[in-house]
């Protein structure tokens, strides 16, 4: 369901709007109209684009708030400078299109922000940005392929290695590249399990790393598998391991520049900081820590606001007698006369599945349950108890409403939808799909 990198599709580009097409179109005539059709043909069948928010019929958007990236960036300055001698660096992470929010808006809201770099997953996410004219380092943390360091070298990203043979394909791209010199990071791994250098691999890596000079060590990495588990002494195994392997390296006089290993929820707590931070989670809003107390007493992690919030509006609404069903399978029967309200967002649009008779959307200013199984692309709503819900009122899918001539409001959180459909705020904001328009606020 989730779709949060570009495999296949040109990535949607801000400046190349179908309206500005269809105005060319026009203006240069039938036969100008043929060449185009032409030279972009087989464009148009291979590199579907996303609807841009010029085309857009349906009501169905996100909107994603700038202003508070920006107020994000600065409570994870605050609080990683606060807590440390000399401030880390922060490399934000924006892997999967920025967990959804459009990786390429985020960078350069960031990067005006006074970010130091950035990390991506994937390859292709570095090269997106590099295309965007982000200039700040890139960090390509996830596992990838032999293939794609001349590509990685080309686009002026940052590696991270983790076994020996990385190490030496590298250097034989360089050379074969006469490319000189790069940087690179190299993972250890201390409980992931996942990417990173075992421990019994340390010194052999150590040693193959010594040996290729023209391998810049930027980089000394680690990732916890913990960091937002409820015990507070969750880093302190990881950390000495950390430690362990520095000095691995150390012994064969290699020292990195940076050393780095905190996600959002590590950063939060306050520890591991050394010289670089990643926090990706929390530039969103979501606070990963499971409790306060974890983080310090100003509990800074409180005031992380979020970015994204998405919105629609009831397209049908029905009466129905105690009896009645709604949905595919009948899942859901009306115990009483019932007003129930259709909203245009289904699971292709990345609302779970798993929210169908459980999770809930905001009309005017309350919380109307989700009743019956979520389809495709519609999600049917109990508003029975919402007084005067009406064909065309605002839906809230994600964030906060008012109540209608109140000051009160209501709000729905990643964490709620979250907890709705059994997942984590990470697989809520990266699974909105690219069928929604991102809607950018400059407040
Ligand atoms: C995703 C990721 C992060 C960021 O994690 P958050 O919990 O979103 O802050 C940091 N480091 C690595 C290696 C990651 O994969």
């Amino acid at each position: 369901m989730s779709e949060p990198s570009n495999h296949g599709d040109a990535p949607p580009r801000d400046d190349d709007a179908a309206g500005e097409k269809a105005t060319d179109e026009k203006a240069t005539g039938e036969k100008a109209t043929d060449e185009h059709d032409a030279d972009h043909g087989a464009e148009r069948i291979l590199r579907p684009r996303r609807a841009l928010p010029t085309d857009v019929v349906r009501p169905t958007r996100a909107e994603v708030n700038l202003d508070n990236l920006r107020h994000n960036l600065h409570v994870l300055r605050t609080v990683s400078s606060r807590r440390n001698q000399a401030a880390p660096r922060i490399w934000a992470v924006l892997k999967a299109d920025g967990y959804g929010h459009g990786a390429k808006a985020v960078a350069r809201t960031l990067e005006r922000g006074g970010v130091d770099g950035v990390c991506v997953a994937l390859v292709e996410e570095g090269v997106e940005l590099r295309e965007a004219g982000i200039s700040v380092p890139i960090l390509v943390m996830g596992g990838y392929y032999k293939s794609a360091f001349r590509e990685l070298l080309h686009h002026g990203l940052t590696p991270v290695l983790h076994e020996p043979a990385q190490v030496e394909e590298l250097a034989r791209t360089l050379a074969s590249a006469e490319l000189g010199r790069a940087r690179a990071h190299i993972k250890v791994d201390t409980g992931m399990a996942r990417l990173g250098a075992p421990p019994s691999e340390w010194s052999r890596l150590a040693t193959v790393l010594a040996r290729h000079r023209e391998i810049v060590f930027e980089g000394l990495m680690t990732h916890f598998a913990n960091a937002d588990g409820p015990e507070s002494d969750a880093l302190e195994a990881p950390l000495d391991s950390f430690a362990r392997a520095c000095e691995v390296f150390r012994a064969e006089g290699l020292v990195p520049e940076l050393r780095h290993a905190a996600n959002s929820a590590a950063l939060l707590r306050g520890g591991a900081s050394f010289d670089v931070v990643r926090p990706g989670i929390a530039l969103f809003g979501p606070n990963p820590l499971p409790r306060a107390g974890l983080a310090d007493a100003d509990d800074l992690a409180s005031t992380l606001r979020p970015v994204m919030s998405i919105h629609t509006r009831v397209v049908a609404v029905r009466d129905l007698a105690p009896g009645d069903a709604v949905g595919y399978g009948s899942t859901w029967v009306a115990t009483r006369p019932s007003r129930v309200a259709t909203v245009p967002m289904g699971y292709a649009d990345g609302l779970s599945r798993a929210v169908s008779n459980r999770g809930a959307m905001l009309v005017r200013g309350r919380r109307a349950p989700i009743v019956g199984i979520v389809s495709m692309d519609m999600t049917m709503l109990d508003v029975t108890d919402v007084p005067g819900a009406a064909l065309g009122d605002e839906v809230v899918v994600l964030g906060s409403q008012k109540v209608p001539g109140e000051r009160s409001s209501a709000e729905i959180t990643a964490h709620d939808l979250a907890r709705a459909a059994g997942t984590i705020p990470w697989e809520v904001l990266t699974n909105v799909s690219r069928r929604v328009p991102r809607f950018y606020r400059e407040p």
